[in-house]
């Protein structure tokens, strides 16, 4: 297992949620993984929207040391054919090495077929504790849904850019999960985030970027990068009044949240 010192000087960071092709063209990439590294970022977790995403994620990415691969069906794949994603999941979760499931979950912000969610997420869970894998969720003014379907499984799960409230965390807390936020936690609106992330142990807090997706203050509007997540970090820093360590502490739970006993760094 990676024993990570007491404290890194300059601190170290693993983004626990990115999306690298969305919105980037492939030759933007190494500039992306340079600007990354940089900043301390020192291992990325490239996660997937689509089960069929998975195969030109993996064709780029597989040779890029530290960054490592999700595969799921988000809740917006529920409109389609359900039992097509699982079958393609399950057909990679034989044939490579992935690090996680997800992101799956539900969304009634976005989609108001609940139903079919439930059904696509419960197939994606069952299929994680068949081959032992953590789970990414993705939930959006879906906590009171969302809580009674994941009690029914064994799974280390990993809350993607929380956005509940103190009940929420408690009960997703409850359930083992690992608690990640995301770049929007350093916007002014956000005190609610800044309020669950104080009663998040220090051991299930992760960081995310969310990118290209949810730029941190000051770069809010801008196109998100794994980069920026060292800004996330400090700002998150500073609200818990923490020193550096706690950055050494949340590399190391993102570590154990995905599995990672040796890991390769960018
Ligand atoms: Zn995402």
């Amino acid at each position: 297992m990676f024993k990570p010192a007491a404290t890194d000087f300059p601190p170290v960071f693993f983004d626990t949620h990115s999306h690298c092709l969305i919105k980037n063209n492939i030759p933007d990439l190494p500039s992306i993984f340079y600007r990354a590294k940089a900043a301390g970022v020192k291992i990325i977790l490239d996660c997937a929207v689509n089960s069929n995403d998975f195969f030109e994620r993996h064709r780029i990415l597989m040779e890029q040391k530290g960054v490592y691969l999700s595969a799921g069906a988000s809740p917006e794949c529920a409109g389609g054919q359900i039992s097509k994603h699982v079958e393609t999941l399950e057909q990679i979760l034989q044939n490579y090495i992935i690090t996680a499931v997800g992101e799956t979950g539900i969304d009634l912000f976005h989609h108001q077929n609940l139903k079919e969610q439930i059904i696509l997420l419960e197939k994606q869970l069952v299929l994680a504790e068949k081959y032992e894998k953590p789970v990414i969720l993705h939930i959006r003014n879906a906590y009171p849904e969302i809580i009674p379907v994941l009690k029914n499984y064994k799974i280390r799960y990993i809350n993607h850019c929380f956005s509940g409230n103190a009940d929420d965390l408690y009960s997703m807390l409850e359930l083992g999960s690992y608690i990640s936020f995301a770049g929007n936690i350093t916007y002014k609106n956000s005190v609610h985030l800044v309020e669950a992330l104080k009663l998040t142990p220090r051991n299930r807090l992760l960081l995310e970027t969310d990118s290209p997706f949810l730029s941190p203050a000051p770069f809010r509007g801008k196109n998100n990068e794994p980069a920026l997540l060292a800004q996330t970090a400090e700002f998150v820093r500073k609200a818990l009044g923490a020193d550096e360590t706690l950055f050494t502490q949340i590399f190391a739970n993102a570590l154990a949240a995905f599995n990672i006993s040796t890991p390769e760094f960018l």
